[in-house]
């Protein structure tokens, strides 16, 4: 049976028993008020019958001693006419009387009594017609006294009996009510119990596969995806706990297999590793391989070179040449030198990568930096016909504590680029102070750097016009080198540049002015 059903048919089952308290009320209400009419019905005819009889009683004793008889006893000067009246009237009500007594339900004391009382009456009319004598009168209306004691006495029981009646059937009704309301309660109190069991039977039937239901999906929560809800119902909680099956079956399924994956994947990854650290050992070793070649190489070289630059500067200072002579002599050094400073370049850029440029901090004077730059560059601004102007901010320290070495290549780098890159104008050195940096930019007036190279130019042998035909020497390496050793101080490059405008290099580096002399290894 499906839920909806059982949800339906409980309700059905439940508005049933309200149904029936309803009718037992229905009925029981009936039974008070025809109780409660057995009363009227029982009690009323016979009070107002006894109401009439005693109110007909009343009026013929009124007229019969007040108004008539006992006038014309004790004043006999009373009118014939008035007399007359007093006794129709008298006959009148004597005729109301015997019709309300000759009722059928007219009780048998008052019936009984009638009579006597009537026949009183009747001589006391016939004595006032016929005898003058108030004596007889006298006696004729002490008779009718006596009777109508007697009468009155009968009413009174009558009514006294009446009552009792009353009072009785009204306690048969007061009992009749009281039996229905204890049935009446008892059924509310058995439609609710019958409810409450119906209501926890239903509750049951409902939460018990819910609750299996849920358990299940606790565990499943935690971990245990090998949980089946037991539930073999045909409704929707028995729908819903086959898919809930199904759903941990293929999870379970789910979980198998990326166990198993992830086995592969471990087995994997423990191979990968191992290939890796075969291979990073073997880099390490190309590396210290590639190392020793490069400081074997640049010994190699650089003796032969140092000679032949030997060679030559005695060459131009002490042969006499001819201008041929001279002018292959000068290129062949311009040549070496050229060479000489690509094999340091590429040392430098291979000791800073490894870690094995040793950075020694004294205390260099700014004033003596400057005037070594001028010297050195001011031939390159001659030759190019380019104003070289320097700018030290009076704000800086005379001296600062730095690798005079590192920044001498950095300062020297830039201003031979911007030397090289510059046809006409000028090239502006700025030394001056930001917070507790000391600010070196370069600025000149010349080709500028296309936005999408403001990155690359930091990169070993990027240069903007890679082409065989370029007009500008250089091995690529000179901002590799800045920017490296840059940030080996714990500094910052970067660059600001216009195309056709010119550009401005910017190194910030930390500035310290302590005065020990400190080595410091940057790994
Ligand atoms: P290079 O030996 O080629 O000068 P660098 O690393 O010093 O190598 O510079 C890389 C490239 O950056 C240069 O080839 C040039 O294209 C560009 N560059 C560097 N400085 C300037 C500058 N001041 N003005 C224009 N271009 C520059």
């Amino acid at each position: 049976m499906s839920l909806r059903l059982r949800l339906i048919l409980s309700y059905v089952a439940v508005a049933s028993l309200v149904f029936i308290v309803g009718i037992v009320g229905i009925i029981t209400a009936e039974q008070i008020t025809n109780s409660a009419d057995v009363i009227i019905k029982s009690t009323s005819p016979s009070l107002t019958l006894l109401g009439q009889i005693e109110a007909a009683g009343n009026n013929m004793r009124e007229t019969v001693i007040h108004h008539a008889l006992f006038r014309k006893i004790s004043a006999a000067s009373i009118e014939d006419q008035e007399y007359k009246d007093a006794v129709d009237e008298l006959k009148t009500h004597l005729e109301e009387f015997k019709a309300v007594t000759n009722e059928p339900d007219a009780y048998e004391a008052i019936a009984a009594a009638v009579p006597d009382y009537v026949a009183r009456t009747q001589h006391l009319l016939d004595v006032a017609n016929t005898s003058t004598q108030d004596a007889e009168l006298y006696q004729a209306a002490l008779g009718i006294d006596a009777a109508e004691e007697v009468f009155q006495s009968a009413i009174d029981n009558a009514i006294t009996e009446e009552q009792a009646e009353f009072q009785l059937n009204i306690l048969a009704a007061q009992n009749t009510s009281h039996t229905a309301v204890a049935i009446n309660l008892i059924s509310i109190v058995l439609v609710l119990g019958a409810a409450l069991a119906l209501g926890v039977l239903i509750a049951r039937r409902i939460l018990q596969p819910i609750v299996q239901l849920q358990t299940a999906a606790t565990r499943m929560m935690n971990g245990d995806y090998s949980q089946r809800a037991s539930i073999g119902t045909n409704d929707e909680i028995g729908q819903l706990s086959t898919a809930f099956n199904m759903m941990s079956e293929s999870i379970q399924k789910r979980d198998t297999d990326l166990i198993a994956a992830n086995s592969v994947l471990e087995k994997r990854v423990e191979e990968r590793t191992k290939e890796l650290r075969v291979a990073t050992r073997e880099a390490q070793e190309a590396s210290r391989l590639k190392d020793e070649f490069l400081a074997i190489m640049s010994h190699e070289l650089r003796t032969p070179l140092n000679a032949m630059l030997g060679f030559q500067g005695i060459l131009l200072m002490t042969a006499k040449l001819d201008d041929r002579s001279l002018h292959m002599v000068r290129r062949s050094q311009a040549n070496a030198n050229r060479l000489l400073t690509l094999i340091n370049d590429i040392l430098d850029v291979s000791r800073i990568e490894s870690g094995r440029m040793q950075f020694v901090k004294s205390n260099v004077s700014l004033a003596d930096l400057i005037e070594r730059l001028q010297s050195q560059m001011g031939v390159l601004a001659d030759e190019k016909l380019l104003k070289f102007n320097v700018n030290l901010d009076p704000a800086l320290p005379p001296t600062i504590f730095i690798d005079e070495d590192a920044i001498t290549k950095i300062v020297t780098n830039l201003l031979g680029n911007a030397f090289k890159f510059t046809e006409k104008g000028s090239v502006t050195l700025d030394l001056s102070q930001k917070d507790n940096n000391l600010v070196i930019a370069v600025t000149d007036t010349g080709i500028g750097i296309p936005p999408h190279m403001h990155d690359a130019i930091f990169e070993r042998f990027r240069q903007v016009d890679g082409s065989s035909k370029r007009t500008h020497g250089g091995s690529g390496l000179g901002l590799a080198i800045v920017q490296k050793l840059a940030v080996a101080l714990n500094g910052t490059i970067n660059v600001q540049s216009v195309v056709g405008e010119g550009s401005t290099f910017t190194a910030e580096l930390p500035l310290e002015t302590v005065n020990e002399a400190e080595k410091v290894a940057v790994s």
